[in-house]
């Protein structure tokens, strides 16, 4: 494989500092993601915007590609597992996240440990919802990369998979002890042999598909349903559509993803209820009357009692958001404001004086009792 120049790809100086890099990288990233961009060539680039990024980025790998060529240091070579799991598992791979957050998250959780993975990472991405998207449900397709199980060599890495050699250090079988000095002296310790990974076997001629890794990056599509009532901070999981294993007889991670939903221009939501003010003129509330208010869908008209408080709360039962997983709605609950007109004519105020004269003091009990008990104080 021709090593590329990762410092061209971003289109920076071979002595760009680390800002330089990341702010090429986040303008290089957006336009070429392939959530916003669609040509046919994006997603080529992309990926070999990230790789560069994954390198130049970091700096223990960035001084090791400076110095060799190569992120992971001087090449001994032989291959294996190792190396392909960088740039979706750990290692520098969390600096992504802050960048993509913006755009559209897809960054691996967890860290890689053995040269044989019998899980693969998980995948975070994270999805926005407009409001009435969460309260109804909807159904979309995501695009990510992941690292998928190679369909050729059934995750072997070996041609065909079946093109092994039994390991020589374990003879087979996947186990080796190994002698360790330790302060109580030499003990013995058995463990997954290190040259076959504990397979107990080696492979013979590699799978060309995958070059023997047993799996390779893909642009993964996934259908997701969001189920009616999903909540702003919420995250869904799906089993199985993360990262592919590197084994025959490992599975796959899971990919989770996190639901941000948008604001309604009226209501505010906690849980399966709403709330909202509604503001009425305030003969509405002298004198009761009907108002119109709004439904997740819709409206409906709403009964003023005579007399009503301003703050006074109503609860339209049932008329919320469906529960998740649930045959059940929650409320709408609706804080009733008395308004006063804008503006009084002098014909009005006349009128408003006529209408005050007509009342004293024990027509307002509750003013009544509030004087009574200041006089106390
Ligand atoms: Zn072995
Ligand atoms: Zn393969």
């Amino acid at each position: 494989m021709a090593n590329k120049d990762y410092y061209e790809i971003l289109g920076v100086s071979k002595t760009a500092d680390a800002d330089e890099i990341k702010s090429a990288y986040r303008r290089l990233a957006k336009k070429y993601h392939p959530d916003l961009n669609k040509t046919p060539e994006a997603a080529e680039k992309f990926k070999e915007i990230n790789e560069a990024y994954e390198v130049l980025g970091d700096d223990k790998k960035r001084s090791n590609y400076d110095q060799y060529g190569s992120a992971d240091g001087p090449q001994f070579g032989g291959g294996g597992a190792g190396g392909f799991g960088d740039f979706f598992g750990g290692g520098g791979f969390g600096g992504f996240s802050d960048i993509f957050s913006d755009i559209f998250s897809a960054f691996g959780g967890g860290g890689r440990s053995g040269r044989v993975q019998e899980r693969g990472d998980d995948i975070n991405v994270a999805m926005k919802l407009t409001f009435d998207e969460a309260v109804f449900g909807v159904e979309k397709i995501i695009s990510f990369n992941r690292i998928e199980t190679c369909q050729k060599c059934s995750g072997t890495g070996a041609k065909n998979g079946r093109d092994f050699t039994t390991c020589p250090d374990c003879k087979g079988a996947g186990r080796v002890r190994m002698q360790q000095q330790t302060m109580f002296g030499t003990t013995i310790r058995e463990g997954a042999c290190p040259r076959c990974g504990g397979t107990g076997k080696m492979i013979k001629e590699k799978c060309e598909e995958c070059n023997g890794k047993g799996c390779k990056k893909a642009q993964a599509q996934v259908r997701v349903k969001v189920p009616a009532g999903i909540d702003d901070g919420q995250t869904i999981r799906m089993r199985g559509e993360g990262n592919g294993a590197a084994s025959s007889q490992g599975v796959s991670g899971d990919l989770n993803i996190k639901i941000s939903v948008g604001a309604h221009p009226i209501f505010k939501r906690v849980g399966s209820d709403l709330s909202f003010d509604m503001y009425v003129p305030f003969t509405t509330c002298l004198l009761g009357g009907k108002v119109e208010i709004p439904l997740t869908k819709g409206k409906m008209s709403l009964e003023i009692k005579p007399g009503t408080l301003s703050g006074t709360v109503m609860r339209v039962k049932g008329k919320g958001i469906k529960m998740l997983n649930r045959e059940a709605y929650g409320d709408i609950l609706v804080t009733i404001k008395s308004e006063p007109p804008k503006n009084l004519s002098r014909k009005a105020k006349d009128l408003l004086k006529e209408i005050e004269n007509e009342f004293d003091e024990n027509d307002y009990p509750k003013f009544k009792e509030i004087n009574n008990k200041m006089k106390g104080l």
